[in-house]
């Protein structure tokens, strides 16, 4: 048996002085940090579905800046009666994050943190999550750039708390 899923979430991102800081989150069932996202709902836009996961994932409240990319990805979900192979399809949008409360997230969720992106783009536990890191970093610095006149710093690792 197998089943196609289609999910939309969100790389959310803040400004702090010249840093910019995306929102990971870890999810209740497994010790990873991810991105928030889940399964778009009938009659939902993708956008829509997107900015709904990450306000019920992370209690964050934002604008789509745009699309960033799509992921698919396959596992089995033996917990299921009978067995299921899922396949799954998620979008990506660049969010800006313009407030809302962290503390605020649903019980499928255990913490949510700030990271600088440079340190996210290397901690994220999934690859394809670390790509779309990657590729949220050439949009933050093209849509930043106009209104943020001192240079944008993406510091890597070594000077992240
Ligand atoms: P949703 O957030 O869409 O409701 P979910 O929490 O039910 O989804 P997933 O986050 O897709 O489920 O996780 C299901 C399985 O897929 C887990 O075993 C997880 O480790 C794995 N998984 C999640 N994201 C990825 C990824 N980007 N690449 C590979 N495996 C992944």
């Amino acid at each position: 048996m197998s089943r196609r899923e289609i999910s939309a979430g969100c790389v959310v991102y803040r400004r702090s002085g010249n840093i910019a800081e995306v929102a990971l989150i870890q999810p209740h069932d497994r010790q990873a940090w991810s991105l928030p996202k889940g399964l778009i709902e009938r009659g939902e836009s993708p956008e829509t579905a997107a900015r709904r996961e990450v306000r019920e994932e992370t209690g964050l409240l934002g604008d789509i800046v745009g699309r960033i990319d799509t992921i698919k990805y396959s596992y089995n979900a033996r917990w299921e009666d009978p067995p299921v192979r899922i396949f799954k399809i998620v979008t990506f949008y660049l969010l800006h994050s313009t407030g809302g409360d962290p503390s605020q997230h649903d019980r499928e969720v255990d913490r949510v943190e700030w990271f600088p992106l440079d340190y996210a783009m290397a901690h994220a536990t999934y690859a394809q999550e670390r790509e779309i890191l990657r590729k949220a970093r050439d949009l933050i610095q093209s849509a930043e750039s106009p209104h943020w006149p001192a240079p944008l710093l993406f510091p890597s690792e070594d000077s992240c708390v």
